[in-house]
């Protein structure tokens, strides 16, 4: 069967952006605001002739500050007991934040193979600058990526299909 990929990350960072750009189609709900969005969504993507399946774990996702570690958590858990590769996706916009520490420790000691990818990098010259931050997290080298402007989408899947 395929490899699966999941996408894990705080809410509004742009997973379901990238899962639609990456599904070639609008299946994911994008909102701009944090909220409820569909369950867990699946979708078949092609690169460079390697077929993989990729998840979109966004889920029901929190309002409330609180509850947004615990639920990234258990999105993370899914994608660790689910996924061959997991893409952690991060917001250059919102930097670099607390819980995207405490999921990139849960998902370093999975061992779990994982991509970090600096979403909203609209601009590589104007905030490259400001990409170089997440390597304190710990989990190799950030990819930056713009999901709306469809930039550096390449390079990241390279990236995915390298760990196949
Ligand atoms: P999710 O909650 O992680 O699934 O995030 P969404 O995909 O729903 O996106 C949250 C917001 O970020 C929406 O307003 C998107 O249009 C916006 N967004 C997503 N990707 C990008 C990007 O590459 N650049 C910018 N500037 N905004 C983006
Ligand atoms: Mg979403």
């Amino acid at each position: 069967s395929k490899p699966v990929v999941a996408i894990v990350g705080r809410p509004n960072v742009g997973k379901s952006t990238l899962f639609n750009v990456l599904a070639g189609e609008m299946i994911s709900i994008v909102k701009d605001t944090p909220g409820v969005t569909r369950d867990r969504i699946y979708a078949d993507v092609d690169w460079l002739d390697r077929e993989f399946t990729l998840i979109d774990t966004g889920g029901i996702e929190p309002d409330s500050r609180d509850i947004i570690l615990s639920q990234m958590r258990e999105q993370a858990q899914i994608a660790i007991d689910t996924a061959d590769v997991i893409i952690f996706i991060t917001d250059v916009k919102q930097g670099l934040v607390d819980s995207d520490s405490k999921v990139a420790d849960m998902l370093r000691r999975s061992g779990k193979p994982v991509v970090l990818v600096v979403n909203k990098v609209d601009n590589f010259d104007k905030y490259m600058a400001d990409v170089y931050e997440f390597y304190n997290l710990g989990i190799g080298d950030p990819i930056p990526i713009s999901a709306a402007s469809r930039l550096g989408l390449g390079d990241m899947l390279d990236a995915v299909i390298a760990h196949f």
